[in-house]
Order: structure tokens, then sequence, then C-alpha cells
């Protein structure tokens, strides 16, 4: 069917945040403060709110150039998830097993301390601690999966994940061409904008304040740091950070230091209860399957599925328009997956399709770092897996600062920014190479089974 009642652009969770969106008044005149904030997503916001809690006098800004929840918080899967950004493996191969599992059980730990502060704050952001469901849908994925669950096992992380026949995992999701499976008791879906949105008002009960429609056009270092904004200067008597994300690459001094990719979601018309009995997925679970353009689904609380995928091709000198997130075309194809996974919604329409950009470190590790030489801090670099890291980065981030050392374990990605991606042209060709590559291993996957020739050089180019 033709998805004429598909609105391109629209962002599912914003137009169910239950909030009008209206701005907050806009930064005029120069301000001083003991902290002040670029970005007003989780990460900005998870870091106000620590700083806040731990220490209820300091002055706290938050300066956002759109409105809160505009960037990659508002828009996400809603996985709130177990899942580190940085592979398990990956992880023991460049810090060590003991950094790996106290990385691995801190992320497992912030997921369950989400949980409790939306409680506490009364923030409706339908947290639902389903648990994860990756399943298989080819023979490589398969031999994948099983060696995710080897690596969790072999560390003593696996005590909440078992593997799944075929059948096991078809009890749980009637989708198609299902091979096996792996399921973790831990984890979460939450409604991402009900979750930023609530967080903000947080923030401000706690005596923060916020500025939205406020650009910083500068950054400067020293003592104090200050940020320039088109509203007046503002000072900042301890720290600035900088938690900007994706759209940091648009500052000169930071253009190199995140790639942004961007990651792609529709979102069908709520489901009635007869195909709900079909599909199953009682468990709620955030689901995903292992192809190497990433399908990751989640169920929402009014019943819709929410089919996400790798993003539109990067373009040169990390451009990040709006636009080119609502080209229907770029959707088609991530459509026409979500029915082949379950044929039963060929009719069903899909409502909305959106964007959003997320960062991508060069060497793949989010950065939590404050020098207090030059009065900055920042917290970035989650490659797509943010939702429940930025929450443990804000409280690091917050601890180094305002001294709090329970806050800020010692961690991996206690670190300064790490490398910076190539200049152009040969970040462009660099990443086209392998966005185009992930998309031929998985085609050939799906063909026959087979892998093309340069499947392993594209995996070893990749940082994630
Ligand atoms: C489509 C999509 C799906 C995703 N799904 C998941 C998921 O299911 N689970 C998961 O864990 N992660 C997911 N992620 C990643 C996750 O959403 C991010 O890692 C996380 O939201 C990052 O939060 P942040 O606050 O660091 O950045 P953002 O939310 O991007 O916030 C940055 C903010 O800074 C503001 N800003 C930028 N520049 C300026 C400036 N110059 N002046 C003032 N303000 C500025 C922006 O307007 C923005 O509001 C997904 C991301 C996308 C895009």
């Amino acid at each position: 069917m033709t998805d004429t009642q598909t609105r391109h652009g629209a962002i599912y969770w914003l137009d169910d945040s239950g909030d009008d969106l209206t701005r907050r008044p806009a930064l005029s005149g120069d301000q001083t403060v003991d902290v002040a904030i670029l970005g007003g997503g989780f990460s900005g916001l998870w870091t106000a709110y620590f700083l806040l809690r731990a220490n209820p006098d300091l002055s706290v800004a938050v300066i956002e150039r759109e409105f809160c929840g505009y960037g990659a918080s508002g828009r996400n899967g809603g996985w709130c998830s177990p899942r580190y950004p940085m592979l398990v493996d990956e992880l023991e191969k460049h810090f060590g097993a003991d950094a790996a599992r106290a990385t691995i059980r801190a992320q497992h730990a912030i997921v369950d301390e989400i949980g409790r502060i939306i409680a506490e704050e009364a923030i409706d952001a339908h947290f639902t601690p389903g648990g994860m469901l990756s399943i298989a849908r080819t023979e490589r994925q398969l031999v994948a999966l099983k060696a995710t669950y080897a690596s969790y096992d072999r560390l003593g992380l696996a005590d909440d994940t078992r593997m799944l026949s075929a059948g096991e995992a078809n009890n749980l999701i009637a989708a198609t061409g299902i091979k096996g499976g792996m399921k973790t008791d831990s984890g979460a879906s939450i409604h991402p904008a009900r979750l930023v949105r609530g967080l903000a008002r947080a923030v401000e009960r706690r005596g923060g304040h916020i500025y939205e429609g406020t650009a910083v056009t500068g950054v400067r270092p020293g003592q104090p740091a200050l940020l320039e904004t088109g509203g007046g200067v503002v000072t900042a008597r301890r720290a600035v950070v900088l938690a900007g994300e994706a759209y940091l690459s648009g500052i000169a001094a930071y253009h190199r230091q995140l790639l942004p990719m961007s990651s792609m979601i529709v979102a069908t018309a709520p489901l009635d209860a007869a195909m709900w009995a079909q599909i199953g997925w009682d468990g709620y679970e955030s689901l995903s399957s292992g192809a190497y353009t990433k399908d990751y689904l989640t169920r929402t609380r009014d019943g819709r599925i929410l089919f996400g995928s790798r993003g539109a091709p990067y373009l040169f000198g990390s451009q990040m328009p709006e636009s080119a997130l609502a080209d229907p075309a770029l959707y088609a194809p991530i459509i026409a997956n979500l029915r082949s996974w379950f044929p039963v919604l060929r009719d069903v329409p899909i409502t909305h399709a959106w964007g959003g950009y997320l960062g991508v470190p060069r060497d793949g590790m989010p950065s939590v770092h404050f020098d207090a030489a030059t009065g900055l801090g920042n917290a970035f670099g989650y490659t797509g897996r943010g939702v429940a890291t930025t929450a443990l980065a804000g409280r690091a981030l917050a601890g180094l600062i305002a001294g709090v050392p329970d806050h800020a374990p010692d961690l991996p990605m206690l670190h300064a920014p790490g490398p910076k991606w190539e200049v152009e042209p040969l970040r462009w060709a660099g990443v086209r190479y392998i966005q185009n590559a992930f998309a031929r291993i998985d085609a050939a996957d799906f063909r026959n089974g087979g892998v093309p020739f340069d499947a392993k050089l594209a995996k070893t180019l990749a940082p994630i």
C-alpha cells in the first residue's frame, strides 16, 4: 500500500509528549553562574540535575538553541539499555576485563537508577522494564549472537541473559525468519520526549535556569570559561559543559571531534487487539536483529510499533540539515523491512517517519571529562546508545565538577575527548564506503548467506 498518511519529519514522541513545547524565554543580557551548560538534551540535563541534587546552592544555567529535547534525546528509539556504546569485547580489548566488567555493571545500575529517579520526580516517562530481546534472522546473525553471549558469559556478565531457540523466541514475538534469540532481563523502554521534558522541569524545580531559543556561538576556555551566545555572554565560575553531541560539529573548535550520523524511525498507527494477539510481544522488550544496518524496534504504550534503522548517507563536511531527514525515499526501505518482519502490518498506516543525528567519536568511546585549568567539561560520543549512558555520564561529570568522587567512579569513559576524525574528503569517502559496505553485507547475507569480499575491511574500518 502507499503510505499517504505518513508525516515525514514528524516525531511521534514529541507529538505525544503531553507538552506543547512552547519555548522558555531566551537569554537576554550577560550572566554569571557557577556552571553553564551547552545543550538541553539528556547529557546537559542529567549533568544539571546531578549537580543540583548534590549541591542545591550551585547556580546552573542550561543554554539550548531550540527547545529541550529537540536533538536525539527527543527522537530516539526509547531503549534505556544495559548495553554500553562500546561493545563488551572492544571494552575488554582496549581497557582490560576488569574495566569492561565495571563499565557494564555501571550501565546496568544506571538503568535502575533512571527508573528510581523517574518515580521520585513523578515524570510520566512510561518506564517499562521489559528487558532486551535480540533475534537472529540469518545464520550469520545467529553465529554473531552466540558470540556476543559467549563474551558476556566469559566475563561473568551473563546472569540475566539467556540464549533462546527459534521456537522460544517466536513464542515471545511472531516475526518472520527467526533463527534464534537472546533475552536479557535488564533494560527498559522509556518515552524519551516525556523523560527529557520532565527532566528539564525537575532541573528547574531544583533551582536551575534553562534558556531556550539561544544558540551558543563560541566557547572560550579560561578562568573563568565563557559561553558566547546571541543573547549575551555566560561566564561560568566553575565550569562550562559541552553537551551538544552531534551538533557540536557545527562549532569550529569541535568540528572533527564527533561525526554526525543519522538514524531513522517509522511509527505505525496503534494496532488493534487482534493484531497484537497475532504478534505477541507481551513483554514490551526492546527488540533488535543483528543486521549491520541495524533494526531496532519498540512497542509503545499506545500500541504502535516503532521500527528504527541506520540513517541517511553521511553528508560532506558533517552537514546535518533537518531537510535531509524528511525525504520519503529514505523511509521506503525501512517501511518495507518492517512489513517483511510482520506481514500482518501490510495495511496498517505508517503515521510518522523521522530521523535524528547522533555523535560518533573516532575511537568509539564516550568521553566524560572536566579540566579545571580550562574550566571546560564535556559529555558526549554515545554512538546511538545514549539514553541510559547520558545519565551515567551526566552523574560522573557532575561528580568531577562538584567534587563528589562517588558519582565519578573510575571507568574508561572518564577521559579527555579522543582522536579527531579525518579531514575531508577522506572522512566523507571513508564513511560513505562503510555505510555502503554494511548495506551490501546485509543484502548478501539475506540473499544467500554470502559475504562480500571486503566485509572484513569494512568492519575493521568502522569505529562501531
Ligand atoms: C533516531 C535515533 C534513535 C536512537 N535510539 C536510541 C535508543 O533507542 N537507545 C539509546 O540508548 N540511544 C539511542 N539514540 C542515541 C541517544 O538518543 C543519544 O545518545 C542521546 O539522546 C544523546 O543526548 P545528548 O543530550 O548528548 O544529545 P542531544 O539530545 O542531541 O542534545 C544536544 C542538544 O544540544 C543543543 N545544541 C547543540 N548545539 C547547540 C548550540 N550551539 N547552542 C545551544 N544548544 C545547542 C541541541 O539543540 C540539542 O538539544 C538514538 C539516536 C537517534 C538520533
